[in-house]
């Protein structure tokens, strides 16, 4: 191997802080003025960085910022319409994967391709060229994953490893090739905190042997704790590699949007206020084959606060959505109470008069129909609203207005005056149908997943909103995967675990260690010692 900019491992932080790359170094991976261009839409526009030997340089960006566009470049994927790489000081055109492989890059994907019924080594053995016999694959497994720590056993089935478990298989599928680059597209957004501070302990010891690490998040706090160096994407453009040792999360964060966020935070939780919603032993079947059954589920939401509740997804989020906003008319039982009324039985137009507003995870096609106009997507949730129904005819300069109020108050751009929901963009919509429900001052509101898929500075309006509402005096139910926003605005927070909701705790009594391990379906006795 080459000389290369040495790593000081600093034992306290447990993070390496590579000696600033010079020009003394060549890089392993240069990129030049790379422009990928989709139609009109440019992806990638004049992107230029080095990633140096031993280097775990982070790519940073929202959604939709041209991340997945670049390593997909770089492992041969699709190819840039200008721009040039080198590699090792030579330039390179990477016509594809196995080109990509062959020259020492290795890439593990966000959605895992394994045989489930297959082992361990026998997927592996799949995916390699050279049919190399399956005992002398399986050895080979076992010295690298001793090596590093890795805790892979080729001889176990697939269907038996949890999803951390088979991103390990993943990697060990790179690994055998020797990679001297190792490329990672977002790999912790499917890893509860525990799982994903392994993975960085693995990484660490990768990029300790000289292997250079390319590790895409949009986590800054993650960023911060795993990479020296982090090269920000915005809209495509490149807008500067820094060392993360010299910037805040927040510094990150206004690169990433280019404004300054405005950060909310919770304040002091209630005292307890009145119980506004209530579940008592809530359970259901499994609604289909690959569905969740809720197990005995309880919560009691409280005036003025936000209950968040946390979890990977698939353990139940969806059922208990259903649940609650009562589209769910099968065999359950427990009772759902509103202000001390049993609504069980109510249907979703019922709960909504009653004072329910609803925020769906999925916002086209269930929070919003895009072939409608925003005034008829404003309507279809708020019949009672003064003057848009009368006699049964629709008004439609009140509809208009309202949602032009609903627009203007939720700071959401709208391309034309009463634009289809279709023309708006992901981060708009969602403003708009959270404005929607919280215009109407719901005593309670339901809310999954408020701000997936948004930019960071609609994701912050929109949590500044709930959390004045809840200061109204509502009470806010947040199902959320996403454990930075639990911990920034819920007062108080539980866990779905397989369909088992934990008890409720002050957030301000929780760790996000703690959290994760309910997350991974740890007892609570355990959990909460720890
Ligand atoms: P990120 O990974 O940062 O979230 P991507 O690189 O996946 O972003 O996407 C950047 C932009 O390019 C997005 O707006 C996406 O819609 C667009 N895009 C990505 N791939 C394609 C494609 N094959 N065709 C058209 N547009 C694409
Ligand atoms: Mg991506």
């Amino acid at each position: 191997m080459k000389a290369r900019p040495r790593a000081n491992t600093s034992k306290d932080s447990g993070k390496k802080t590579v000696v600033a790359p010079s020009a003394h170094h060549m890089p392993l991976l240069n990129a030049s003025g790379i422009i990928k261009r989709f139609n009109d839409f440019t992806a990638n526009d004049d992107v230029s960085f080095s990633i140096y030997e031993g280097e775990i340089h982070a790519l940073l960006g929202e959604n939709g910022a041209g991340k997945s566009t670049f390593v997909k470049l770089v492992y041969g994927l699709i190819q840039p319409d200008a721009g040039v790489f080198e590699w090792r000081g030579d330039p390179v055109t990477i016509t594809g994967p196995q080109q990509a492989r062959d020259m020492g890059i290795g890439m593990v994907f966000q959605h895992f391709s394994l045989f489930q019924a297959l082992t361990v080594a026998e997927n592996i053995q799949l995916a390699l060229p050279g049919g190399e016999p399956l005992a002398s694959l399986s050895d080979r497994v076992r010295r690298i994953s001793g090596e590093y720590g890795i805790g892979v056993d080729p001889d176990a089935r697939v269907h038996n490893l949890s999803v951390g478990q088979q991103q390990r298989v993943e990697i060990m599928r790179c690994l055998l090739q020797n990679p001297s680059l190792l490329i990672m597209d977002e790999p912790t957004s499917v890893l509860t905190p525990q799982e994903a501070e392994q993975l960085f302990e693995v990484l660490r010891r990768f990029s300790d042997s000289g292997m250079a690490i390319l590790f895409i998040s949009h986590k800054l706090d993650e960023i911060r704790a795993l990479s020296s160096r982090a090269t920000v994407l915005r809209r495509g453009i490149n807008v500067g590699t820094v060392d993360t040792d010299t910037r805040s999360a927040r510094q990150l964060a206004e690169m990433m949007v280019g404004e300054t966020v405005g950060y909310v935070a919770r304040e002091t939780p209630p005292a307890d206020g009145d119980i506004l919603l209530e579940i008592s032993n809530l359970s259901r079947p499994r609604p289909t084959q690959f569905g969740t059954p809720l197990r005995d589920i309880s919560l009691k939401a409280r005036r003025g606060e936000i209950l968040g509740i946390a979890g990977i997804a698939g353990n139940g989020q969806d059922e208990l959505m259903e649940a609650l906003i009562g589209e769910w008319r099968g065999k359950s039982n427990g009772v759902i109470s509103l202000e001390g009324i049993d609504i069980s039985h109510a249907g979703p137009a019922l709960r909504r008069n009653a004072g329910i507003g609803f925020i769906p995870e999925e916002r086209n096609g269930h929070g919003a129909v895009p072939a409608m106009s925003l005034a008829y997507n404003n309507l279809l949730t708020s019949h009672s609203l003064a003057g848009a129904v009368k006699n049964g005819v629709i008004n439609d300069d009140a509809m208009r207005h309202a949602a032009a109020d609903v627009a203007t108050a939720f700071d959401v751009r709208l391309p034309n005056e009463n634009p289809l929901a279709s023309a708006l963009s992901g981060g708009n919509l969602q403003k708009f149908v959270v404005g929607r429900e919280i215009a109407k001052s719901p005593s309670v509101l339901i809310v999954s997943q408020p701000t997936w898929g948004v930019d960071v500075g609609a994701a912050m309006f929109i949590r500044a909103a709930m959390l004045d509402l809840a200061g109204k005096g509502s009470a806010v139910v947040m199902i959320s995967q996403d454990l930075e926003e639990v911990f920034m605005i819920a007062h108080r927070i539980a866990v779905l675990y397989d369909g088992h909701l934990s008890a409720a705790i002050d957030a301000t009594d929780l760790t996000a260690e703690k959290v994760g391990l309910l997350m991974g379906g740890s007892a609570a006795s355990e959990a909460l010692e720890t």
